[in-house]
């Protein structure tokens, strides 16, 4: 059996009280024992939320981070500085990351590195554009992002490796994968890493679908065999959409 996840990525919204306040909106839900639910608020918020889900089964998770474990990097944020808040996942290679601040595999493959040496989890996030799509090169981007940015890892450390495919046209459009093409490209991606590495890891990781993910459209999508959860956005910061998310396995 493959855990179970669903994760809101808060992206940048939500200053402190609106954290708080949709923390505290979330922490009288009860969490269904059979789904592991993270949130990933802005850094500015992760210690006061570590602090609130302390005694919660809820998980405060980071949205990135630098490779670098300190130095001259104005403005950025190590794995260490993730670690003394008591976070310990981290979400790397979101398209928005990727397109918006030019992060590309080989950067995310050191930022990999840089998350496992600290012992910490990642959260994976790859997925073709629409122009790949339309050309029907969508699995071979997804493939090459894969290869180059994650693939380099040992066998051992793929414990700490969460997948999510978030077809960048879909992401905050409106327009969701249809539950077969995201299955499709989740069995594929099972594929993928079982020619690299092994059939038995490629059935124990986690892959998350993440674009446009709501309460209407969740069940369908988590009911396909090789979808194990969503990384879910625009639907993650109203607390009933998003435990109705949860609660659609
Ligand atoms: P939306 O759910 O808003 O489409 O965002 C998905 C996403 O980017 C999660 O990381």
């Amino acid at each position: 059996m493959r855990r179970k996840i669903v994760a809101g990525n808060w992206k940048m919204n939500n200053n402190i009280s609106e954290t708080e306040n949709l923390l505290n909106k979330l922490k009288m839900q009860v969490i269904p024992e059979s789904v592991s639910v993270m949130v990933a608020p802005a850094f500015t918020n992760l210690f006061s939320a570590f602090n609130s889900l302390k005694e919660h089964p809820i998980k405060v998770i980071a949205q990135n981070m630098h490779q670098s474990p300190n130095g001259a990097f104005t403005g950025e944020v190590s794995a260490g500085m993730l670690k003394s808040v008591g976070v310990s996942t981290v979400i790397l290679g979101h398209s928005e990351r990727r397109v918006y601040f030019g992060e590309t595999n080989q950067l995310l493959a050191e930022k990999v590195n840089a998350a496992l040496k600290n012992n910490m989890n990642v959260i994976f996030c790859f997925g073709e554009e629409l122009e790949d799509r339309k050309s029907k090169s969508h699995f071979k981007v997804v493939a090459s992002q894969l290869e180059n940015g994650l693939f380099h890892i040992e066998q051992a450390n793929w414990d700490k490796i969460i997948l999510a495919y978030e077809p960048v046209w879909a992401i905050g459009t409106g327009e969701t994968a249809s539950p077969d093409q995201a299955q499709e490209m989740h069995a594929f991606i099972r594929e993928t890493i079982a020619n690299a590495y092994s059939n038995e890891i490629a059935n124990r990781v986690t892959i998350l679908y993440g674009g446009s993910v709501k309460p209407a459209n969740a069940k369908e999508i988590f009911e396909k065999p090789d979808v194990d959860g969503g990384l879910i956005g625009g639907a993650a910061l109203k607390a009933e959409d998003f435990m109705a998310i949860v609660n659609s396995f």
